[in-house]
């Protein structure tokens, strides 16, 4: 039986039909609010040109101080959150805050679904830096037949963990009074998204159901859940196990002082591969001993063993998968040239993360054949045809 699902997703929809390249880099106009100008130039790379040519450096690390002293408390209480991973990006801003600047960071994480073991031992690095650290498991049965919910009607298992990921910290802040909640990079500059959201010190909680939520709020995704298939049921979880999932309302964080999701590389021209190799002299950051799946790199987003499914289902859904993300943002930094970044899409994009597809089927306790058809039921006729019985993008990258 082929799988069928509800109408949950409101961004496979909104798709443009026609498939389009950005001519400077390897991304393309099927990812969700990315925008592209009269010359074909996404708004990532119109971004990057921003940051090279118009942006005063040194006069939005003098907007950074101004912000920091603003917060910075003289008591020895924590006067910042930097949600944290122990992955590069994030460790970079946690050790800038506090090394460079002075402040005193709590950072907090929210546990990936599975932790792999290099993900886990870069947390810990991070941690011995110099920081004391909240970590937040949510229970993990519900959180299962949650990701299971995802994946099948968003596409996206690992959309538990950016609901999480976005909520949690600001409970704390709430909670703690730490108003100051400081993110690394702003995905609608950094990824090509929103122009009109790119050049913003902070992203209010008012923009984050449709910028990382896919349009869809928990409640709705839990009432679906719990009417819809056997995915939920009320003995699956009690209201504490709800809350991290959802970010405290609107009301109380203002109530709180909390702004909203303070953007690092807003003040800071951000450069992954630097924070890298600032990581790995600072933090005592790992890169993976082996490639990841999917792409070419070493060192992006290696902490949990269920995030390449998400990678591939979004190639699945936009054509645009894991090997493109690291690729633009090396051609947008002058790394590699545009016919490098195809070279390599050519031999990785879209690759099948099987180093932990096993794991991916029991944690969401489904069977491979079910798997594959919910694969198959977010290919978009404008993406994708069959080609001697093979699934080929029509329109690849080139
Ligand atoms: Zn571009």
């Amino acid at each position: 039986m082929t799988f069928q699902r509800g109408n949950l997703e409101r961004q496979v929809p909104n798709l443009p039909k026609e498939v389009k390249w950005c001519k400077r880099c390897v991304i393309s106009n099927q990812r969700p609010r990315i925008f592209f100008n009269e010359e074909g130039i996404c708004s990532g790379c119109q971004n990057t040109d921003y940051k090279n040519n118009d942006v005063d450096w040194d006069q939005r690390e003098q907007e950074l101080v101004q912000l920091l002293d603003k917060h910075r408390r003289n008591d020895g209480y924590w006067d910042v959150i930097v949600p944290s991973s122990g992955g590069k990006d994030s460790g970079f801003v946690a050790h800038q805050l506090r090394y460079k600047y002075g402040m005193n960071p709590l950072t907090v994480t929210w546990a990936p679904l599975a932790y792999t073991d290099i993900g886990w031992q870069n947390l810990q690095s991070n941690i011995n830096t110099g920081f004391t650290n909240m970590l937040c498991t949510p229970n993990g049965r519900f959180q299962r037949k949650l990701a299971r919910l995802c994946f099948e009607e968003l596409g996206d298992a690992f959309h538990v963990f950016v609901m999480g990921q976005v909520s949690y910290p600001f409970h704390l802040a709430v909670k703690l009074g730490i108003p100051l909640v400081f993110y690394g990079e702003n995905g609608e500059a950094e990824y090509a998204g929103d122009p009109n959201f790119a050049d913003k010190p902070y992203k209010p909680s008012e923009e984050w159901v449709n910028q990382h939520f896919k349009g869809v709020t928990f409640r709705e995704l839990l009432e679906y859940g719990l009417k819809n298939k056997d995915y939920l049921s009320e003995d699956d979880y009690a209201q504490s196990d709800l809350i991290f999932y959802e970010p405290p309302s609107v009301a109380e964080l203002e109530k709180a002082g909390i702004l909203g999701k303070h953007f690092f590389s807003y003040y800071h021209k951000w450069i992954p591969q630097e924070n890298y190799y600032y990581c790995v002299e600072n933090t005592a950051f790992k890169p993976n001993p082996m490639r990841t799946e999917g792409t070419y790199s070493k060192y992006a987003s290696l902490d949990d063993k269920m995030d390449g499914f998400h990678y591939y289902l979004r190639y699945i859904k936009f054509g645009l998968g894991r090997c493109m993300e690291d690729a633009t943002h090396e051609i947008r930094d002058g790394h590699l040239t545009r016919e490098e970044g195809i070279a390599l899409m050519k031999r990785y994009e879209g690759e099948f993360p099987q180093r932990y597809f096993k794991e991916f089927l029991e944690y969401l306790d489904i069977t491979e054949e079910h798997f594959w058809d919910v694969v198959d039921s977010w290919r978009a006729e404008h993406l994708w045809h069959k080609v001697e019985g093979e699934w080929k993008l029509k329109y690849p990258v080139e």
